[in-house]
């Protein structure tokens, strides 16, 4: 089913400056830097692409608003706001582990996570019936006191508790698939049961200590977190394993009324930083069964949210194909990486990982 699909994007998100790198390692290290992965081009990329296809003619694009300092206090505390406005101002600096910060950072992470709150109104108001939010920096690994993993404000985070308040949501759903574990959402909500959170992610590679399968939130909370860890290696059949067996069941039993899909396509076969087998139609048939349970549950609102993707070839294609299944329509766009064959066959130790992660969650969901 086709239906309206919200785009929201601005310039300043492909200003936000992280300076030189190898990889993920800041300049000065052993090796020759060039540009820090988390750079703007695997994002600005997936605007152009939309643009060169004419996918872009199909969506109705939004502008984000800035989110103001107080809506950023909803999750963050104030101590952290000032420290990301002083690093900023004074012309950059790092907020945590891996939290650039460069000149304007401030206020384009405002606009941020603004971006991702524009997104909520325009999909509670009707406006469209999903969204995607191609917004940076991006939010999954940042803590209420803490930026980590490139993240400095929790657009997912900020956005999920704005929309509760403003439109009295009771269930909202977070789906959060970027390979690396979406710590900083799931410490926001693993006290409360009127936010599921599902981060399926790679099996021990950032931040180490957190995305356990056996933790399942706490308090009011217990339950309502869901961690799949898989491990390295894994493709397309052992995401819709995991999609088929244990997230679908647990979003029908849950029954959101909103959606959010943290959607870093960092656990595409080409990730520079992710060891995952993901492929672009992977990413599609992901969305489409995300589609599908929107289409059940939440009167079809979805916003999905940019986090991670560092491979500047692929992250366009992969995101492409997102924005596709949330519209329910395809592009003339053939996946130039495509060689023709499965590439993503299911292996025993993938389907098992996924078994131990029912195991866990069997105490609080009826699962097969
Ligand atoms: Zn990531």
């Amino acid at each position: 089913m086709s239906v309206k699909t919200g785009f929201i994007c601005d310039e300043s998100y492909f200003w936000h400056q992280t300076g030189n790198g190898a990889l993920n390692i800041q300049s000065g290290g052993w090796v020759q830097a060039d540009t820090h992965a988390e750079n703007p081009e695997s994002k600005r990329r997936v605007k152009n692409l939309l643009e060169r296809s004419r996918f872009m003619d199909e969506l109705q694009q939004i502008s984000p608003r800035e989110a103001t300092r107080q809506e950023i206090l909803i999750n963050h505390s104030k101590e952290y706001i000032n420290k990301i406005k002083e690093l900023s101002d004074a012309g950059g600096g790092d907020a945590g582990v891996h939290a650039i910060v460069g000149p304007d950072s401030y206020e384009i992470a405002l606009k941020s996570a603004g971006g991702v709150m524009t997104s909520v109104d325009a999909v509670m108001e009707e406006e469209v019936q999903n969204a995607y939010a191609l917004v940076r920096p991006p939010g999954h690994h940042a803590e209420p006191a803490e930026g980590m993993g490139f993240c400095l404000f929790n657009n997912v985070a900020i956005a999920a508790k704005y929309a509760r308040e403003k439109y009295g949501l009771k269930r909202i759903a977070i789906l959060d698939w970027d390979v690396h574990h979406g710590n900083g959402t799931e410490t926001a909500f693993e006290n409360d049961s009127d936010v599921l959170f599902i981060s399926v992610h790679q099996e021990n590679i950032f931040p180490k200590d957190r995305g356990a399968i056996t933790y399942t939130g706490k308090g009011d909370g217990e339950g309502y977190t869901v961690n799949i860890e898989l491990p390295a290696g894994t493709g397309d059949e052992g995401y819709f394993y995991a999609f088929d067996q244990l997230i679908a069941p647990v979003f029908d039993q849950y029954a959101p009324e909103l959606i959010f899909i943290s959607a870093g396509q960092d656990a595409s076969r080409f990730d520079p930083i992710g060891r995952m087998s993901v492929t672009a139609e992977g990413y599609f048939q992901m969305s489409k069964r995300i589609k599908k349970l929107a289409e059940k549950h939440s009167s079809n609102r979805i916003i999905a949210c940019h986090e991670g993707g560092y491979s500047t070839a692929y992250v366009p294609f992969c995101t492409l194909r997102v924005i596709e299944a949330l519209k329910g329509k395809r592009s003339q766009v053939d996946d130039p990486f495509d060689q023709g064959f499965h590439e993503g066959p299911i292996y025993p130790h993938q389907k098992e990982a996924v078994q131990r992660a029912i195991e866990v969650q069997r105490a609080y969901w009826d699962l097969k």
